[in-house]
């Protein structure tokens, strides 16, 4: 060994010592820290490592076991459909039901499977005539592989036996035959299965004939598990409380199945390093193991969650140990070994990086949050979207059919929405929106949903106690709260008053599709009713949908075919009652339905958008008609109704333009009347196009005046030259002073602003004196004429010096 220098310089040897062993203490000291701190450092960081991969796992798991249960219950909810079907209509064929199931297939998605069956229980009486059905019929035939066998059962005695279903895989002859016995012959081969935790079919089906429960059994062939869930059926309407009461009312059993590896594969789709196992069991049984998919070496983490869908289910998943990467353990040890400075380096760079993996972690799991949170809500309003809300419907309609609650949809429209938007512009529609939705959330209890489906439509779902008081009771609070006034922002002390339509289904429904469907109908029926208000949905609404469908169809060719036909309805000069004009009004000669008012397809018209090609066809009918009174000596006007729909196309300047074109008519005799509300719509824009119409040289008349949002500041800015007076002001001159007020008003206005007005519905001549008195200028009524055939007109313009309301007696 070396011995150092030093000790042979005097004097220097103790101080060296000293110097030395200092220096060694702090190494030693500095060395321990290390030690210790790169060790702590060490520790964390395998801790840290294992508690992520940990939580990661649980993550994937949590997700695994619930699309399990989703599918599951997908499952269940279509054994549930086919029970609630064959318990409805017992007698239903083999052929029928194939039908049927083709439909309920294409409605409820489900995991592949075997198929499903219809197993019924035949009393000895009713054996032959069953058999003799069943046999004859085609899809039964095909359901067996054309080969019908004998039951086997005894005579006499009663026999559970195959009578409809649908199989994904042809039967073996083995197969076809037994399925073709009397399954609840204990006896018989059927009577067995390898999986049943020794329990026969027999007693099986017994057992749940007396439950009135799910049945849930797995068979293992070839290395593949199919899961068959199982329910008997009953008599409808007969009492069930009872095992006795059960067996009595006793009529079969339905079946399905789906294929436990097809689930399992679903359910572990995006992981591939997670296995799974199913269990089941029914109350007080031990668990049966269904099956699972998936392997995994060397499980590092395993979870069991248990929730309950016909029955109890346990899902169990397993992790892998992750890879050879180094472990935390080792990584410490590293540290450790590495320089004092180094650990002390590292130990600080490996709690700053643990610190930001966690980090990283959250903000991974905040962003995942965050998206699946968007996909499934409404940006503006924060509520459910459709898609979600469709899912709840369909959670809530399979509670409902397990546990017979009452639920009901509520079909939310807002009324005059797009006026507000159109009006107050994009942002203040934005805000009412917000507001609707915090007022509908309001409403609803915890449990049940609102939700928004696209613009001002949403919807509400309810289910259980809340419907205590009936769907109505929801509704009319719903309605209530959306009729409090609205405050829109920077709009200080104007408030904005606004109702809401809404369409009520309640009760269970085969899908979420068919109850939003219904939901939607009875909101149709709402809003043709006058809006503010709900209707609950009656299947004879499907009719009048229906009634409409076909009305529209027949729309779109009656004009080619010459179904429509104008009447003409004169208008006369008040102070001295002579025929001035007419108004034509059209009507459909329909080859089934007789002759329809307007109000019968215009509305259709304009929802559609035909009341275009419609609207140009009146305006060159009534333009030929008048051109060829003009000819003749009688130059009346006439007026023609233009719907809102055809005030948003440019189209309509060139309609006009080629009807006075083709007919010649001098621009002048014609009137283009717009109803107030529709000119309201979207004011400027309407204004433009009624200064082009103007320069053309017709005329513009404002229809059903007094009765739109209006608006007599607006009033300059249109191009008007006459004032139509709405009927509802002078059918009540009688009993209403308020109304003889506003026509004296609106008399008025016209005359201040040289816009001519004319009262429309003139029935008697109190009202024609009252107007007369009131100096409005022109009128319009039954008293004058009703709509009247082109001929009819002729014979009064024949008469033109007599005045048309003088002869009728005051009433
Ligand atoms: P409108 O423009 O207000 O037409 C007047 C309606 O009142 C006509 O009903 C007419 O028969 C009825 N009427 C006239 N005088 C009296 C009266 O004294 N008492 C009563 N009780 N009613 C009277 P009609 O023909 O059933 O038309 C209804 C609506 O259909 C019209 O209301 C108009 O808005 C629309 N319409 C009619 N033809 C057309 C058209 O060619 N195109 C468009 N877009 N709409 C049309
Ligand atoms: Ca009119
Ligand atoms: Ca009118």
């Amino acid at each position: 060994m070396h011995v150092p220098r030093v000790a042979r310089t005097p004097g220097a040897g103790p101080r060296a010592k000293a110097g030395g062993r200092g220096w060694c203490v702090a190494v030693v000291a500095i060395f321990l820290v290390g030690l210790a701190v790169s060790l702590t450092a060490g520790l964390l960081w395998r801790q840290s490592v294992h508690n992520s991969e940990r939580q990661s796992f649980n993550v994937a798991a949590t997700d695994v076991a619930e699309t399990a249960e989703t599918l599951l219950d997908q499952q269940a909810d279509f054994v549930s459909s086919l029970r609630t079907i064959v318990t409805q209509e017992p007698h239903l064929s083999a052929s029928e039901f194939s039908t049927w199931l083709a439909e309920l297939e294409s409605r409820q998605p489900q995991v592949e499977g075997l198929g499903s069956l219809v197993i019924r229980s035949v009393p000895a009486s009713q054996l032959k005539g069953f058999l003799a059905a069943r046999n004859a019929d085609p899809a039964f035939l095909k359901l067996v592989g054309g080969k019908l066998l004998p039951t086997g059962g005894r005579p006499g005695e009663r026999q559970c036996l195959l009578a409809a279903g649908v199989t994904r895989i042809p039967y073996r002859q083995e197969v076809a035959e037994l399925v073709q016995s009397n399954w609840c012959d204990p006896r018989s081969a059927i009577g067995s299965f390898p999986d049943g935790g020794g329990v026969t079919q027999a007693q099986l089906m017994q057992r749940l004939a007396s439950s009135g429960k799910f049945g849930v059994y797995p068979v293992t062939a070839q290395g593949l598990t199919t899961c068959f869930m199982e329910s008997a059926f009953y008599r409808a309407g007969a009492p069930l409380s009872t095992a006795a009461e059960r067996r009595a009312a006793l009529l079969g059993w339905v079946e399905s199945s789906f294929s436990v590896q097809a689930l399992a594969r679903t359910a572990l789709e995006p992981y591939t390093d997670l296995s799974i196992e199913l269990l089941h069991t029914e109350q007080h049984e031990p668990l049966t193991r269904i099956g699972g998919a998936g392997s995994v070496r060397d499980p590092r983490h395993t979870s069991s969650t248990s929730f309950q869908v016909a029955g109890r289910w346990v899902v169990r998943v397993a992790g892998a140990e992750p890879g050879p990467a180094i472990s935390g353990g080792l990584q410490g040890l590293l540290l450790t070994l590495v320089g004092l400075t180094l650990t002390g380096m590292l130990a600080a760079l490996v709690l700053t990086l643990s610190r930001s993996r966690e980090r990283a972690l959250g903000l991974v799991d905040e962003k995942t949050g965050e998206l699946h949170h968007q996909a499934l809500h409404d940006a503006l309003t924060g509520l459910p979207n459709r898609v979600l809300a469709l899912d709840r419907a369909r959670h809530m309609l399979a509670r409902s059919r397990r546990e017979q609650t009452p639920v009901a949809a509520l079909y939310i429209d807002l009324d005059g929405f797009k006026h507000v938007n159109d009006t107050f512009g994009h942002a203040a529609g934005d805000q009412l929106l917000q507001t609707v939705a915090q007022r509908l959330q309001s409403v609803v209890r915890e449990g049940d949903t609102a939700a928004r489906l696209s613009g001002d439509e949403f919807v509400v779902l309810v289910e259980g106690r809340a419907l205590a008081g009936g769907a109505e009771a929801v509704a009319e609070r719903v309605l209530e709260v959306l009729r409090q006034p609205y405050e829109l922002e920077g709009r200080h002390g104007r408030e904005l008053k606004l109702t809401a339509s809404i369409g009520i289904a309640a009760g269970v429904r085969l899908g979420a599709d068919e109850l939003l469907r219904d939901a939607d109908l009875a909101l149709y029926e709402a809003k043709a009713n006058g809006r503010d208000r709900y209707v609950v949905f009656r299947s004879a609404m499907h009719v009048a949908a229906q009634e409409r469908a076909e009305l529209e169809m027949d729309l779109a060719d009656a004009i080619e075919r010459g179904e429509l036909v104008l009447l003409y309805q004169p208008t006369v000069d008040l102070p001295s009652e002579r025929i001035i004009g007419v108004e034509a009004l059209v009507r459909w000669r329909h080859p089934e339905r007789g002759l329809l008012t307007p109000d019968r397809f215009i509305p259709l018209a304009e929802e559609t958008g035909l009341i275009v090609p419609l609207g140009a066809w009146v305006l060159r009918e009534a333009c030929r008609q008048a051109a060829v009174w003009s000819i003749s000596g009688h130059p009346i006007s006439v007026a023609v109704n233009v719907s809102a729909r055809q005030l948003d196309t440019h189209k309509l300047l060139g309609d006009v333009q080629a009807a006075l074109r083709e007919s010649g008519l001098e621009a002048a005799l014609l009137t283009l009347e717009i109803t107030e509300t529709a000119l309201m719509r979207d004011p400027e824009t309407t204004a433009a196009r009624l200064r082009e119409l103007k320069q053309l040289g017709v005329a513009i008349a404002i229809d059903d005046f007094g009765t739109g949002y209006s608006s007599l500041a607006y009033l300059r800015q249109f191009p008007a030259d006459s004032l139509k007076i709405d009927r509802s002001f002078v059918s009540t001159i009688a009993d209403s002073q308020q109304s003889t007020a506003i026509i004296h008003t609106l008399v008025q206005l016209g005359k201040t602003l040289h816009i001519k007005t004319l009262a429309e519905g003139i029935e008697n001549r109190y009202q024609l004196e009252t107007l007369q008195h009131e100096r409005c200028d022109e009128g319009q009524g039954f008293l004058f004429a009703r709509p009247l055939p082109v001929e009819q007109v002729e014979a009064l313009l024949a008469n033109a010096g007599v005045p048309l309301g003088k002869d009728k007696v005051a009433s």
